[in-house]
């Protein structure tokens, strides 16, 4: 078993952690430990949250959650060698729950507090609790289904170089000065409240606090991808902006629909991750990876291949008004139309809602050029429907 060199208690918060991680992105932030290319190790992680929701019925925790206190990373880990310029090369050698948390949670994000992909049909907050057996999850709260974990980093990532943090913050200030007042916001800005900074203290603390980047959106260093695929057994050539690469990690999903479109997640746990790094010197230039990263699968996935698949077009619901091309909207539509399907299986919208966002759900762009509707499908595994027959009968 790899040497576990980064740890947390889960009675803890993350910065009441011996070495605690970090909630934001910036280069000034501390290694919290080094290894060698070619080395294997273990990080725990929290879960996203910090610890805030609880294996309850009630889901007042997830109304009333600190999103500034998002996400909890363990890292970064500094390693040995790296150089900007080069690919830090990451090897996903496994991922598990701890023995004494088993569980993992989902939900939906009140509008005035996180929202998700569906607030305007599904303003209010909700809560589903999944119990992890084995490889398995099921839960209480949405009954009837069961299926296979594809357990995965929601956020994996390099740490961006002072210029590159400087741009994010740029962009992201001028999108959302062009709607200031939105719920939910446009982009979360730098905010130093709740942020937790490595081993930073004093006035390093303070700056840093202010100026590092919200860990909520995918950028060009990775991050919040929320990709299912990027599981055990997958490798990820990361782009390298700073010294020693700087990986953090966290936001371990059990499970996640392609999407993970309730925002409040995918089966969200606390755990462990198996990595081995090494380095290819000079690769963004020589395979032209200068920003995102690129991975490979890996061969362990569970292998659902019926699926109950629901189309969606890219004209608004309700007004009904045609849009260009729009695929968020396209995909939008499909997730509702697979609600409303659900429903007639005696399923709540927000049961609906919660299973899209936690199953191993496929999301695809199917059409993008034919004008002026995109078209967008979520597939559905028809075997994680426990002693149902999900289709249509005469
Ligand atoms: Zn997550």
């Amino acid at each position: 078993m790899p040497k576990t060199k980064f740890h947390v208690d889960i009675t803890k918060k993350m910065d009441k952690q011996d070495v605690p991680g970090h909630n934001r992105w910036h280069p000034d932030i501390p290694a919290a430990f080094s290894v060698e290319p070619g080395e294997s190790f273990r990080m725990e992680c929290l879960d996203w949250t910090d610890g805030q929701i609880s294996d309850n019925d009630d889901p007042s925790d997830i109304k009333h959650v600190d999103l500034n206190r998002v996400h909890v990373l363990s890292g970064p880990v500094h390693v040995n060698g790296v150089e900007p310029g080069d690919l830090l090369v990451v090897d996903i050698l496994d991922i598990g729950v701890f023995p004494e948390a088993e569980w993992g949670f989902n939900g939906i994000f009140a509008r005035e507090n996180g929202g998700g992909f569906l607030t305007d049909h599904y303003p209010e907050a909700n809560k589903s609790i999944w119990d992890i057996r084995g490889i398995y999850a099921e839960s209480r709260h949405i009954p009837g289904v069961s299926f296979a974990g594809l357990i995965h980093p929601g956020l994996i990532g390099t740490a961006p170089s002072k210029e590159m943090l400087d741009e994010w913050n740029r962009r992201e200030k001028e999108l959302v000065d062009t709607d200031p007042n939105r719920v939910p916001p446009l982009a979360n800005l730098p905010d130093p409240s709740s942020a937790v900074l490595g081993q930073l203290k004093g006035e390093e603390f303070d700056r840093v606090a202010k100026e590092g980047a919200r860990t909520v959106p995918p950028r060009e260093n990775g991050g919040n991808c929320d990709i299912k695929n990027l599981t055990r057994g997958s490798r990820v050539y990361f782009p390298v902006f700073v010294k020693g690469g700087k990986l953090s990690v966290g936001d371990l999903h059990f499970s996640q629909g392609d999407g993970e479109i309730s925002f409040c997640g995918g089966i969200e746990i606390p755990g462990w991750i198996d990595l081995q790094v090494d380095v290819i010197k000079g690769g963004m230039e020589k395979y032209q990876i200068k920003s995102n990263p690129i991975f490979k699968t890996s061969p362990v996935e569970p292998h659902y291949t019926d699926y109950i698949v629901f189309e969606g077009i890219s004209v608004e619901e309700g007004s009904g008004k045609q849009t260009y091309l729009d695929a968020n909207i396209a995909y939008r539509r499909a997730c509702l139309n697979a609600i409303d399907y659900m429903k007639t299986l005696g399923y709540t919208g927000e049961q609906a809602y919660m299973l899209l966002s936690t199953a191993p759900v496929e999301g695809r762009l199917s059409g993008v050029v034919d004008i002026p509707n995109a078209c967008a499908t979520v597939a559905i595994p028809k075997d994680i429907f426990v002693n149902q027959d999900v289709f249509p009968k005469k």
